[in-house]
Order: C-alpha cells, then structure tokens, then sequence
C-alpha cells in the first residue's frame, strides 16, 4: 500500500502497491490524477494537461526575464561610456604630451642649429 496526496482534493489516497497504470480516480472527488513519480512516461490526461499548461502562462516568468536582461545592459553600457571616455582622456593626454615634446624638440633644435650656424661666425 502507498499512500498518495490527490492534486485536486489534497487528501491523501491509499494504492495498491504494484500499481501499474499512469493515473488513478479519486475516491473522495472522483477526479482522474497522474502518478508522475510512480511510473516513468505519464500520458498526461487533458483536465491536468491544461493545469499545466495555465502554470506556465502565468506572467510571473516574462518581468522577470526582461527585467534581468535590462539590470547587466545597463551596467554594461555604464562601464563601456567610463571606460571609453577614460581611454580617450588618455589619448588626448598622450597626445598632447608628444606634441609638446615633439615640439619643444624642433624648437630646441632649431635653436641649437642656429647656435652652432651664428657662433663660427661671431668667432
Ligand atoms: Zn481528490
């Protein structure tokens, strides 16, 4: 004998222990109830197939899906906006610390040629 809960009336329903069949009547509602346990491929019959079928229709799963796709995009557009704008102040920084470099060696350049094109004339 094992003992079974009935998913329509919750109270508890003795069967015969070899018990072969996929689904079995209730005696206190008198409604049909799988044995998913008990035996491996149940045919779900239509009254419990449709039970199924209006759980998984609930809208609990669809807010949650898209609200769990907009937390991580938004973080990711965050840290890509910081982590662009951070490279390109770096560039710009480099940039402009060669150009200045760059620069003030052209300048310097410039004047230690003219040094050098001035002092053999002075002497
Ligand atoms: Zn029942």
């Amino acid at each position: 004998m094992s003992v079974v809960n009935c998913p329509h009336c919750r109270k508890p329903v003795s069967l015969p222990d070899p018990w072969n069949a996929s689904a079995y009547t209730c005696p206190h509602c008198h409604r049909i109830a799988p044995l998913p346990v008990l035996t491996p491929a149940v045919p779900t019959p239509a009254p419990m197939s449709l039970d199924f079928e209006e759980e998984e229709e609930t809208p609990m799963n669809r807010p949650r899906y898209t609200s769990g796709s907009g937390g991580p995009s938004w973080m990711q557009m965050f840290t890509a906006c910081f982590a662009g704008t951070f490279l390109a102040g770096l560039l710009l920084l480099v940039g402009i610390r060669l150009y200045i470099h760059w620069s003030i060696a052209d300048t310097t350049n410039q004047i230690n040629e003219r040094m050098k094109q001035n002092s053999p004339s002075r002497n």
